[in-house]
C-alpha cells in the first residue's frame, strides 16, 4: 500500500475542491491563525511516517487532547470511571449546558466539554503535577519532546472561559467535582492549547490503532479492551454532534479539536492526523473530514 502516494492524492483534489469554512472565534487567539493551511500525516504500525502539505506545522489540537487524558485516568479508575460520566453520543453541540441538567450531572459521554472536566478532575485527584504530567504523557507516546503550550491560546480562552466555568460549578453542584474548579479549569485549559503536529500527533494516537501498544513509547499504555473501549468513544462521540455523519462518511475512530485538527486510527493498520483551521458549523474541519472520507474510499477500507 503506497500510503505516501494517496495521501498526496488525496490532498490535491481537497485543494481543487476548496471547500471553505470559518475559523473558530469563540476563542479570539485562534482566530489568528491563517485559514489556508492543510497537512495531512500518516504513521503505519513500523513507525514509518509520510506526509503532505503543512504537516510539519505545529497547532493547537484543543479537544483532542480530551483523548489522552480520557487515557491517562482510564487504567486508574477503570469501570468506576463511567459512573461518573456516560458513554453515549449527545446529539448536542460539545459546550451544551441544558443536557448536563436532564442528565442529573453525569455528563453524556468524556468528549464533550463537561466529560472532559470530569475527566481533568479526576486526573487532578491522582497526578501532583496535572499539567507537566499530561505533557510528559503525551511527549513519551510520541517518541519525542514535541509538546508545546501555547499561553496565548490558553488565556485567550480563560479570558472567555465562562461556559466551561459555568459547566464547572454545574457539575459540582451535583456533587461531580471534587479539586478546587480554578485549578481543574486552569488544566483543562492547559490542555487545550498544547500544540503539535499532524507527524507528533499522529504518533501520539498510534497505540490506539495498535491494540494499546505504543511502538513510540515501548509499552502498554491501555489493555487491549480499553483500547477498544476509547476506539469505541471515538467512533460514536469524538465528532460533536456530528458523529454519526463522520462515521457515515468516514468509517474510522477518531477526534476533532476547535483548532482544525482531526486525529483517527484505522486499527491494526495506521494513525493520522489531518489539519485545516476552517470549520464547519458543528466544529469540525471542512477540509479534514473531506480528506479522510477521500482516503478511506481510496483504501476502499475502513472499520467496516
Ligand atoms: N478549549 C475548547 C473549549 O473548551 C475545546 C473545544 C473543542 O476543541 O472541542 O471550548
Amino acid at each position: 500500500m503506497d500510503y505516501q502516494q494517496i495521501i498526496e492524492e488525496v490532498y490535491q483534489e481537497v485543494q481543487e475542491e476548496n471547500q471553505r469554512g470559518k475559523v473558530a472565534t469563540y476563542i479570539p487567539e485562534l482566530a489568528s491563525v491563517n485559514p489556508d493551511q492543510f497537512g495531512i500525516a500518516l504513521v503505519d504500525l513500523k513507525g514509518n511516517v509520510f506526509g503532505v502539505g503543512d504537516y510539519q506545522v505545529p497547532f493547537s489540537i484543543q479537544s483532542i487532547s480530551k483523548v489522552h487524558t480520557l487515557t491517562m485516568v482510564f487504567h486508574v479508575f477503570n469501570s468506576k470511571l463511567f459512573t461518573r460520566v456516560n458513554v453515549e453520543p449527545s446529539g448536542n453541540p460539545f459546550n451544551s449546558i441544558a443536557q448536563l441538567e436532564f442528565e442529573k450531572g453525569i455528563p453524556r459521554n468524556p468528549f464533550i466539554n463537561a466529560g472532559a472536566l470530569v475527566i481533568t478532575d479526576a486526573l487532578c485527584s491522582k497526578f501532583q503535577k496535572p499539567i507537566e504530567q499530561i505533557s510528559d504523557f503525551i511527549n513519551e507516546i510520541s517518541g519525542k519532546n514535541c509538546v508545546s503550550f501555547n499561553e496565548s491560546v490558553k488565556k485567550s480562552e480563560q479570558n472567555h472561559g465562562e461556559r466551561n466555568t459555568a459547566l464547572a460549578y454545574f457539575l459540582k453542584s451535583y456533587k461531580n467535582f471534587n479539586n478546587n474548579i480554578d485549578e481543574v479549569l486552569d488544566v483543562y485549559f492547559s490542555q487545550c492549547a498544547i500544540e503539535m503536529n499532524c507527524v507528533d500527533l499522529a504518533k501520539s494516537f498510534s497505540y490506539l490503532a495498535n491494540d494499546g501498544f505504543s511502538i513510540f513509547a515501548n509499552r502498554e499504555i491501555l489493555s487491549e479492551s480499553h483500547a477498544r473501549r476509547v476506539n469505541a468513544l471515538m467512533l460514536t462521540c469524538g465528532f460533536y454532534d456530528e458523529a454519526g455523519e463522520f462515521a457515515f462518511r468516514v468509517g474510522l475512530p477518531g477526534k476533532s479539536g476547535v483548532g482544525g485538527g482531526v486525529a483517527a486510527v484505522m486499527p491494526h493498520k495506521f494513525s493520522i492526523a489531518v489539519w485545516s483551521p476552517e470549520l464547519n458549523e458543528k466544529g469540525n474541519s471542512v477540509k479534514a473530514i473531506k480528506a479522510l472520507e477521500l482516503l478511506t474510499d481510496k483504501l476502499s477500507f475502513s472499520l467496516f
